[in-house]
């Protein structure tokens, strides 16, 4: 035992006398409720080590479930590089993601369903379905997917849902549809898995048993992101032995909207009578300063357990501040000071990863990144905004304003005037060849098929193309918006659908804050051309190329993951938090409540704040927040997040206020500089003081968000370490 200590510390891993006593843990239930970067993860990795090495465990008896199958290959690597453990040891245990381990299981039962998880795919194919049930574009594909999820998780059928409102009796069809499809071809999706694994192992009582006899232990990683059906699955699988460790943190529940409760965390000890508690509550990851942020964020919530974690780190650089003028300002200073850092030698592309809150984000970096050719990666779909579905029919307007003769662009207007894609594009092509018009879109109106209130249609869309033309990009993007897809809008309304309006709205107001930097139509056309040529380059390079590149990603996917400088982009009001946390009471959409989980206002918040949370906590050395002023077009407050962790709740007074961590001087336009701290490194407070504090400037009046935030006056530190701000202005 001590011998294995000893080993590891060699290998640089001095385990703590918390982290020890969960690595000794034996049998029975356990649980580590622990803060970020506290070593939760890397107790999973050690007691593995030390059941393997120590009590000469058989490597095939232990069960390892994480959340991504990027932390998932991560933990096998770990695990093997641990002294005394070796490749082939490490390589029987089972260290997998719920869906893998399942889906193994169901493969070894003889199922043998193609897994069908291209996203794009799905959503091809549910619109073709509503297409076929007369609901075109009813409903967004991504809405009715989460729908969908949302019962299956909580181990509800297809055929139960409710079908109390035409909206639900429409998603069930096109629902129904979905899983029927799915059936005959046989195909199962990512919820198919877990749903068939837990039906599996109810029907088999002996597959169960061999599973139990298996996995003499079994750990899960994240376990505060566990959904219902999950942590049923845990329950079934450690049902006889108890010997169920898990480890997880309540302030990084972030995936409420896919079922995710928090409380089976928090009530884990009621399930699991008699369980083992190690709180861990020393940060291991990130510098003091770092950590104080992230504590100052997190403590605003009320829902949770209360912990403070403390840093070892020194700091050595201050998170950096940021309040660029828009999200292309934005992305071209992120992208500067990332060429920065690295033409100086201080950096490689990979130290950096740059986090968002929605995948729609990423358009102006994205663009940057392309076009100055800076190697990087997204971890998402990859596709730009001017390829989603939704935004797509409108740059194909713009483009047959200027080039009547575009037959992609053609196509793509076709289902905009409900026509079919490839029978109107025979037909304008068979009109094209035997007499040739500037603008074949009209030959349209020449085909006997369409009914007279189509070609009605037809013509006023001509007239729209072609006024179009005169126009600036984002003039004509807003008058596109009037005129056809406000109707379109209308609709989505009725039927009440709010989930889906937003995301169409914030689309167009992103393809718009997009436009608004042209002056011209062709030279917002050629951008777009430009943009996506690189990216198809990009694209085909990605599969080869591997290594030094900036990462890219959503708060979401980030977790559990650590880089050595974090860029958090978009941290404004109606962005981080989402602009849909803000309005959650009023939510009226049966879907949009079914994924958010029915959360409340409050709720809500405190789920974007724990997002903010697991942005900050991913940053080890540094961290640069930023605030664009204007966010889609619209003047945006900085993130209450941000003010918060501040102790801004109302506009500062000019008298220092050390209790209620107010500010000491005050800047020269009402906005209090933060007082300078002394170092306070341990304690995670904010150590370091920046060159010249708050670079930024801030606008009077703005302590008008502050009324917003819900924690009232004043601030709460358990550390009862008064808050001070050290921010230094990025690349000033
Ligand atoms: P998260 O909540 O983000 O998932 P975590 O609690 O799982 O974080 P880990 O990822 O296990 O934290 O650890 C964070 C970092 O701290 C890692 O780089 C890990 O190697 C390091 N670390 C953990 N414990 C120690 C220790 N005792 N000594 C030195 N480094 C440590
Ligand atoms: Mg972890």
């Amino acid at each position: 035992d001590a011998a294995f200590f000893e080993r590891l510390s060699l290998h640089g891993i001095r385990l703590n006398e918390a982290q020890a006593r969960a690595v000794r843990h034996d049998t029975g239930p356990m649980l580590t409720l622990a803060g970020a970067g506290s070593g939760k993860t890397s107790v999973l990795v050690c007691r593995t080590a030390y059941l393997l090495t120590v009590r000469k465990a058989d490597p095939r008896s232990l069960l390892l479930m994480t959340f991504s199958t990027k932390a998932a290959a991560e933990m096998r690597e770990r695990i093997a590089r641990l002294p005394g453990v070796g490749k082939e040891a490490a390589g029987s245990v089972e260290a997998r993601t719920f869906h893998s381990f399942f889906l193994y299981m169901l493969r070894r039962q003889g199922i043998r369903e193609d897994v069908f998880s291209e996203t794009r795919r799905q959503h091809i194919l549910l619109k073709q379905m509503m297409r076929e049930l007369g609901l075109q574009d009813t409903y967004q594909p991504e809405t009715l997917l989460a729908v969908l999820s949302s019962y299956k998780m909580n181990l509800i059928a297809v055929s139960d849902m409710p079908e109390s409102t035409d909206a639900e009796r429409e998603t069930k069809a096109v629902l129904l549809r979905y899983e029927a499809w799915k059936q005959e071809n046989g195909k199962i999706d990512f919820d198919d898995i877990l749903l068939l694994a837990h039906g599996l192992l109810q029907e088999r009582p002996q597959l169960l048993r061999s599973l139990q006899t298996r996995f003499r232990y079994v750990m899960v990683d994240e376990f505060q992101d566990t959904n219902f059906l999950q942590y049923e699955l845990v329950k079934m699988l450690v049902a006889p032995h108890r010997n169920l460790m898990v480890v997880g943190d309540d302030d990084q529940t972030i995936y409420s909207f896919n079922g995710a409760r928090s409380e089976f965390i928090l009530k884990f000890e009621e399930t699991y009578p008699g369980a083992k508690v190690v709180t861990l509550d020393i940060n291991y990851r990130s510098t003091s300063a770092i950590v104080g942020l992230g504590n100052a964020i997190i403590q605003h919530n009320k829902a949770r357990r209360a912990k403070t974690l403390q840093a070892t780190k020194q700091s050595e650089d201050v998170p950096r501040y940021m309040t660029p003028k828009s999200t292309d300002d934005e992305a071209a200073k992120t992208l500067a000071f990332i060429q920065e850092e690295v033409a100086e030698g201080r950096r490689q592309y990979g130290d950096f990863a740059v986090l968002y809150r929605s995948a729609s984000n990423n358009r102006a970096i994205m663009e940057q990144l392309l076009l100055q050719s800076v190697p990087f990666i997204e971890y998402g779909d990859g596709q730009l905004l001017y390829e989603h579905w939704i935004i797509k029919p409108v740059v194909d307007h713009l483009r047959l304003a200027l080039y009547r003769r575009d037959f992609n662009a053609m196509e793509g207007v076709l289902p905009t005037l409900y026509i079919s894609r490839d029978r109107g594009m025979t037909f304008i092509r068979e009109q094209d060849a035997i007499r040739a018009k500037k603008g074949p879109l009209i030959h349209l109106l020449s085909w006997p098929e369409l009914k007279d209130y189509q070609k009605d249609k037809i013509k006023e869309r001509l007239l729209l193309i072609k006024s179009l033309a005169a126009m600036k990009p984002a003039d004509a993007i807003v008058h596109i918006r009037r005129k056809f897809y406000d109707g379109h809008m209308e609709t989505v309304e009725r039927q009440n659908a709010t989930q889906h309006k937003e995301m169409l709205r914030e689309m167009l107001d992103e393809l718009e804050a997009s436009a608004s930097r042209f002056d011209t139509l062709e030279a917002f056309l050629a951008f777009i051309s430009d943009v996506m040529e690189k990216s198809e380059e990009h694209d085909n390079k990605k599969r080869e190329e591997q290594g030094d590149r900036v990462a890219l990603m959503t708060i979401h996917r980030s977790k559990g993951l650590e880089f050595p400088v974090v860029l958090l982009i978009g941290a404004s009001e109606g962005s981080l938090p989402h602009s849909s946390s803000l309005d959650a009471d009023r939510i009226k959409d049966t879907f949009a409540k079914l994924k958010s989980g029915g959360q409340k206002a409050n709720e809500a918040i405190e789920e974007e704040r724990r997002l903010a949370y697991v942005a900050v906590t991913r940053a080890k050395e540094q961290l640069i927040i930023s605030s664009p002023a204007y966010y889609r077009g619209k003047k945006a407050a900085v993130s209450r997040f941000l003010l918060s962790a501040f102790g801004v709740t109302a506009p500062p007074k000019r008298e220092s206020d050390g209790q209620r961590g107010g500010y000491g001087a005050t800047g020269r336009d009402g906005w209090g500089a933060p007082p300078k701290r002394e170092s306070d490194g341990q304690r995670g407070g904010y150590g370091a003081t920046g060159r010249d504090g708050w670079g930024e400037e801030r606008k009077r009046g703005a302590g008008g968000y502050a009324s917003r935030e819900e924690t009232g006056p004043g601030i709460r530190r358990t550390d009862g370490v008064a808050p001070s701000m050290s921010w230094q202005r990025a690349g000033a």
